[in-house]
């Protein structure tokens, strides 16, 4: 994480490159640093899984080795990943599936630096209440959230 005077720093040697002003140069920034952690992102979530347990799981390696299944003593094998909260962005949902049988489970795994969206605390309507709000990187599918397009219309329909 990059400290504010760091960041100030930065800011201000985009606008002495590209003579924008601060707000742009911040913004510009911004967006280019979201990019960036929207690929992470897209990345650890797409992925097909592994054909056998012989290789490595193509996640990357940052799941648990899959337990033996207690009904048929196969291995269960990770399939699939996904934000696992709707606040901590860094707080993922593996799932593992038997490849016997139909069993499966799911972990929360947290991957430090490859949050799957933006947290974002927000001054909520009449009480001033502060909550915390996640924003889904586009491209990212989130269970429970819709990506950053759609936040307009759960506005409309007042979901708090
Ligand atoms: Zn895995
Ligand atoms: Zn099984």
């Amino acid at each position: 994480m990059t400290t504010n005077r760091g960041r100030k720093d930065v800011i201000r040697d985009r606008m002495a490159s590209t003579g924008e002003s601060y707000n742009v140069a911040a913004r510009n920034l911004k967006a280019m640093k979201d990019m960036g952690a929207t690929r992470d992102a897209m990345l650890v979530q797409r992925w097909q899984p592994a054909e056998s347990l012989d290789v490595p799981c193509p996640c990357g390696g940052t799941c648990e080795p899959g337990e033996t299944c207690d009904h048929c003593h196969a291995r269960h094998r990770h399939v699939k990943r996904y934000p696992g909260s709707v606040t901590d962005v860094e707080a993922w949902a593996d799932r593992y599936e038997c490849m016997g049988c139909s069993s499966s489970y799911t972990l929360t795994v947290r991957l430090a630096g490859r949050p799957w969206g933006v947290a974002e605390t927000v001054i909520q309507g009449g009480s001033a209440e502060e909550v915390v709000r996640a924003r889904v990187f586009p491209g990212v599918v989130h269970p429970l959230l819709r990506a950053e397009a759609a936040s307009e219309s759960d506005r409309d329909q007042g979901i708090s």
